[in-house]
């Protein structure tokens, strides 16, 4: 849960800029926690090349830096390889094979060096001949052809850097117990999960925000990260010293020995105040007027489920299963994923886990198994691309209708939009249980299949869907990004991502009035759910279901424990007719406040920075 300065913060987005002076850097909070480390500078972007003619008797001389460049990748990428295959593993070290081929490739190599012949200059031999190659690609109808792209804009980059005598940028050579603080311009989920977590303890990006899932994955490793920081890559060269403070979103270059000290002592005291929270884990999540809450976590990742668990949640809200893909390149089989969601299951012993279906696309990408598209929020995702691939989506069906028989799993579906999405889910659910018993493999056979409602589609035709659904979830960041039309990850419309808009509160409300009509269970898993003063009025608007970060629980128990659901209610009614979202945001905040009084954590109906 992030803190946020006081005043500082209209509708719960921290405003993206700079502080005034040349060494603190202001971005988003997006992962809590403070870390002191040095810099490490990954730039993967081709880099520019400027248009260099040579003379005729220089043509020998730059046919050789080209061969000695691609013979000094070529022992760089099996570097690499190894060391992904020793911490991810040989399916993984795969993804480097394609690149591999393209350095050993001899015609790739005459291609260049005929450019060279003609008078250019290396770099920019090489530079067009892989433009070349790229555009042919990027042309191709089929997807595994297109992918090839991805592979030579790698050895783009790689040999470009060679020829312009640039750094290595590669990340993997950061040594294990650097607590290297890592500055990148655009990080993505899949080279998180490939990031080795014992060198880097921290993240810094020139773009993404609090609710790209860039930051709600480096929140469930427990990653200090600060994005939207506009231009951290050009005013760092690497090696510097920093203070990391993901709680308020600064990065502070070259801190002085007062300035590491102080820091230290925030560090240890938010230590202090997590610990202090934790003895809300236990207690019941009752109002003060007698209503109850269920506090259920998101779990991102298999292995957050013992400590999910621990955390005082009563049961999973969302599992985010494509985490499980990201960044690989294999999807992993039915007996892998199925190991994945009983794992989840057994750490919750008995109580709900609703596991979400592969959400791949947008932002969370396989390493080679997906095209680029450009719109991709928009895109091939989700439940769309699941039903396009049978064989894909029936795998994960049968994994989770296996890991049914430990306990109460359910099944909700991402992204849907229409009726036909369900019905068509349905009849692969039902052949996925088909097939389980002509193998005479043991399944659960009712679990439950709900559907979140993330897209304005959704929430305005919400009835639509209730006799064919078991409950709904209500996924807020897509809520948010497609009704307001606000990209979730552009850290320059960050102050413009107000979950607190009218419209927002109402589509909310019309989708509790649906659930209540249809007695189906409602709940809200997006990361609205975890902010105090947004809890408040989600409970207002009638929500007897949230599902936060396992970092959250505890203090959104301890929020429902302080309010009344009536005062809620009050503040949500005034709320729905308020016009804008600052102003929906200012009555709430009042009545907040006026309900929890000053508690040691909040300030203003906000997390106290400590
Ligand atoms: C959401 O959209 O609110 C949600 C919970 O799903 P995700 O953040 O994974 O898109
Ligand atoms: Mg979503």
């Amino acid at each position: 849960m992030p803190s946020r300065r006081k005043g500082r913060t209209p509708v719960g987005r921290t405003p993206v800029g700079r502080t005034p002076g040349q060494r603190t850097l202001t971005g988003e909070p997006a992962g809590p926690g403070i870390v002191v480390g040095p810099v490490y500078v990954m730039r993967w972007e081709v880099p520019e090349v400027r248009h260099r003619i040579i003379d005729d008797d220089e043509v020998p001389d730059e046919i050789a830096r080209l061969h000695e460049a691609f013979a000094h990748a070529r022992e760089r990428l099996g570097h690499v390889r190894a060391r992904t295959e020793e911490h991810a593993g040989p399916e993984e070290a795969r993804i480097f094979d394609a690149q591999i081929l393209l350095l050993e490739d001899e015609s790739l190599r005459t291609e260049v060096e005929s450019h060279i012949r003609q008078n250019f200059a290396a770099e920019k031999a090489f530079d067009l001949v892989m433009l070349e190659h790229r555009q042919h690609f990027a042309r191709q109808t089929h997807a595994k052809m297109r992918e090839r792209v991805n592979d030579l804009t790698d050895v783009q980059i790689r040999i470009l850097s060679l020829l312009l005598g640039l750094p290595d940028h590669d990340p993997v050579d950061v040594p294990k117990g650097a607590n290297a603080i890592l500055v990148t311009h655009e990080l993505t989920p899949s080279l998180i999960v490939q990031l080795d977590r014992d060198a880097i303890v921290g993240i810094a990006t020139d773009s993404g925000t609090r609710t790209s899932h860039v930051a709600i994955l480096a929140r469930s490793l427990g990653l200090p990260a600060v994005l939207g920081l506009r231009d951290a890559t050009a005013r760092l060269v690497g090696g510097e010293r920093v203070v990391l403070d993901g709680t308020l979103g600064v990065l502070v270059i070259g801190p002085t020995a007062a300035q590491v000290t102080d820091y230290r002592r925030r560090a240890h005291r938010e230590a202090e105040v997590q610990a202090e929270m934790r003895q809300f884990a236990g207690v019941d999540p009752v109002t003060r007027d007698g209503v109850r809450v269920t506090i259920f976590a998101n779990v991102d990742l298999p292995e957050e489920a013992e400590s999910a668990a621990q955390s005082g949640a009563e049961g999973v809200g969302l599992m985010r299963t494509e985490f499980l893909v990201v960044g690989r390149s294999v999807i992993p089989d039915e007996d892998e994923q199925y190991r994945a969601y009983a794992r989840v299951v057994d750490a919750f012993g008995g109580r709900p886990v609703i596991v979400r279906t592969f959400d791949v696309g947008g932002d969370k990408l396989p390493a080679t198994t997906y095209a680029s598209e450009p719109n991709p929020f928009l895109g091939w995702r989700a439940i769309r691309m699941c039903l396009d691939d049978p064989e894909l989506f029936k795998t994960q069906l049968r994994a989770l209708l296996r890991a049914g028989l430990h306990g109460d799993l359910r099944i909700m579906l991402p992204l849907v939009v229409t009726l036909d999405e369900v019905r068509q889910s349905r009849t692969l659910l039902r052949e996925a249980a088909d097939e389980l018993t002509r193998r005479g493999t043991p399944f659960r056979a009712d679990v439950p299949l709900g559907v979140m409602i993330e897209t304005p589609a959704a929430a305005v035709s919400a009835s639509t869907f209730s006799r064919d659904v078991d409950f709904f979830s209500i996924g807020t960041n897509d809520l948010v990004q497609y009704t307001l039309a606000v990209d979730r990850g552009n850290a320059n419309l960050a102050a413009r991502f107000t979950p607190l808009h009218p419209a927002i509160l109402r589509l909310i409300r019309g989708v509790v009035g649906v659930a209540d009509g249809a007695q189906l269970e409602l709940c809200v898993c997006g990361e609205m759910a975890s902010d105090p003063l947004m809890a408040f009025a989600l409970i207002g608007l009638g929500l007897r279901q949230l599902s936060v970060a396992p970092r959250s629980v505890a203090l959104v128990k301890r929020i429902v424990t302080m309010v009344s659901a009536e005062a809620a209610a009050a503040a949500a009614t005034e709320a729905l007719d308020a016009p804008t979202a600052a102003m929906v945001e200012q009555g709430l905040r009042r009545r907040f406040v006026a309900e929890v009084g000053d508690a040691p954590y909040i300030r203003d109906g906000l997390p106290a920075p400590v």
